[in-house]
This record gives structure tokens, sequence and C-alpha cells, in this order.
């Protein structure tokens, strides 16, 4: 009976590997296509500074609308593209269209874009950066590239020669997720870091668990010490907003401060508000 039973366990389990396999072949095939069938779009999350409560710059997030499954969460499929190499193509293409965004728009906002460990060990990536940073006529120094720590571990000679490459272009370059990975402190030294954006996953628990307001507190401590400014990541409450205003840290972004969303629902901050000099003078406020 045992035996029979580990055999449709096991049956059952084959059965399903096969699916989760063939869907995954589906979306990696799907995904080949995406860019042609023009299915990618990116969105954007505004970071906010902390103490001056001015607009710095947003982040790119891409999105998938699959013909026949509706959205699909980056956090799923970056992955299959990572492993099925199409990621140089779409990373490429999420460059192009943000440092295209952003060169159309009246403020000097950063626009921070997240770079895949497979995109930063091509040996192309250095050139492609400069060339759409040439044909978009963006200046560098408003566009920030996002590492996680994973992708310095593979091979932190390339990783760390390919970043001061980068960062002689004058990109800037921000540490995603700070303290999900492999946290190294020598890391954040020994990398040509502009910024450290703590994981959201710290500042979700900052005001219920004493650890995440521990660790946010230490890396805030770390960032002063070594001059980096901190930005926290996920922020989606008052209280966690204050917390980190009582804390001295940098730069938000969150839900609280805005969701992900198409650019056009920015453009009050991207452009410069109208200022059109004959419009008639606004009837003065009746006196209390
Ligand atoms: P990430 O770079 O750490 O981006 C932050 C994620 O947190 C985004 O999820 C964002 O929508 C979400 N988020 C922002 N504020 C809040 C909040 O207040 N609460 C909560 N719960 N979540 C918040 P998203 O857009 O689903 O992206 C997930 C991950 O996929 C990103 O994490 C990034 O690692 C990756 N990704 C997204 N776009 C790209 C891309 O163009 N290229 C690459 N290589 N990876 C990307
Ligand atoms: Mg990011
Ligand atoms: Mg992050
Ligand atoms: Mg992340």
């Amino acid at each position: 009976r045992a035996k029979t039973d580990g055999r449709n366990t096991y049956r059952f389990f084959e059965a399903s590997m096969g699916t989760a396999i063939r869907e995954r072949r589906m979306l990696e095939h799907d995904l080949r296509l995406a860019i042609a069938r023009n299915e990618l779009r990116l969105v954007y999350q505004p970071q906010k500074g902390v103490r001056s409560q001015a607009m710095t710059g947003f982040e790119a997030l891409l999105r998938w609308k699959h013909p026949a499954r509706g959205d699909i969460s980056p956090a799923v499929f970056i992955p299959i593209a990572e492993e099925s190499g199409s990621i140089l193509e779409i990373g490429d293409w999420v460059i192009q269209a943000a440092c295209r965004e952003a060169a159309s728009w009246e403020q000097p906002l950063t626009v921070a874009v997240n770079v895949s460990a497979v995109q930063l060990y091509n040996p192309d990536f250095v050139q492609q950066l400069h060339q759409t940073l040439l044909d978009t006529g963006l200046s560098p120094k408003r566009l920030e590239i996002e590492i996680t720590e994973t992708a310095l571990v593979r091979d932190f000679n390339r990783a760390l020669t390919t970043l001061r490459l980068v960062k002689a272009l004058g990109v800037r370059i921000a540490m995603d997720d700070f303290g999900t990975g492999y946290s190294s402190l020598s890391n954040l030294r020994a990398f040509p870091f502009d910024k450290i954006k703590i994981d959201g996953s710290f500042i979700r628990s900052v005001n219920s668990n004493s650890q995440a307001a521990t660790i946010v507190r230490a890396v805030l401590g770390l960032g002063r010490g070594l001059g980096l400014p901190v930005l926290a990541e996920g922020v989606e409450t008052d209280a966690e907003l204050q917390f980190l205003r009582d804390e001295a840290c940098d730069e938000v972004q969150g839900y609280l401060l805005g969701r992900p969303a198409a650019i056009n629902n920015f453009r009050h901050l991207t452009h410069r508000e109208m200022v059109v000099d004959d419009a008639p003078e606004a009837a003065p406020a009746p006196r209390a």
C-alpha cells in the first residue's frame, strides 16, 4: 500500500513537473517575441527626498502583458529571461526606453534602471550603455543603474572592472535590495556605489519588529559612515515614513509616496509647470 502511494505521489510529481517545464518553455518562447510584439512596457515609481520632500527621480519597472495570460510579474519572467539569455535583448530595450523617456523630461530628474547579473557580465554592456546615452542625449548623471549584491559574487573582479567603467561614463550606481543577498560590508567599500537601497522587507516590519528596526538603523549608520545616501524601498505607511525621518534616512520610495504607474500619470512632476504670463489675475480672496 505504501508502495502504491509512493508511486502515485511520484506520478503526480512527474506530471506536475512536466506541466511546470512545459509552462516555462512556453513563457521562454513567448518572452523572445515580447519585444517585437510590443508586449513590454515600463512603469515608473517616484523616489523622494525625506528632508526636502522633493521628487528626486523615478525607478523604471518592467511590465509584460502576455497575450493569453495577461500581466505576468517581473519576479516570474525576469529569472526566465536571465536563464534563457533573452534578458540581454530585453535589458537593452529597458535601458533604451528609460533613457529616451527621461531625456524628454523638462525636469532634471534621475531615472533608475534595474540591471541583472547577466547584463553586467555581458562584454558589450558598457559600450551599449554608452551608445544609448549618445543616441538619446540623456545626461549620464541622470541615469542610475540598480545592481543587487547577488550580481557581484559571480566574478568580483569583472564586476568591479565593469562598474568602474560605468562610473567613468558618469552613470550612477545603486546597490539594490541591500540586506537580502550576500550582504558583505566590504562590497560597499570596494565597489563604486553612489546609493544604498534598503530592501522593502525590512521597512515593512520596522514598527512591529525591533530586529528590523535595528537593521535599518545599522544600514543608515553604515551609509552615513561611508558617505553614501540611503533610500528605503517599500514604504507603505505614515508610521514607516516617520521612523525613517527620525532616523535621518535620505530618500524613500513606496506605495505611500506613489505606486508604479505609466509615466503619463507623472507629467506634472516631469514637466515644468506651465507659466502663462498673460493669464488673467485670480480674483482676490474674500476677506474674512
Ligand atoms: P526591485 O528592483 O527591488 O523593485 C521594487 C519592487 O517593489 C517592485 O516590484 C515595486 O513595484 C515593488 N514596490 C514598490 N513599492 C512598494 C511598496 O510600498 N510595497 C510593496 N509591497 N512593494 C513595493 P516589481 O515591479 O514587481 O519588480 C520586482 C523585481 O523585478 C524588481 O525588484 C527587480 O528586481 C525586477 N525587475 C523589475 N523590472 C526590471 C527590469 O527592467 N530589469 C531587471 N533586470 N529586473 C527588473
Ligand atoms: Mg530596483
Ligand atoms: Mg529593490
Ligand atoms: Mg528586488
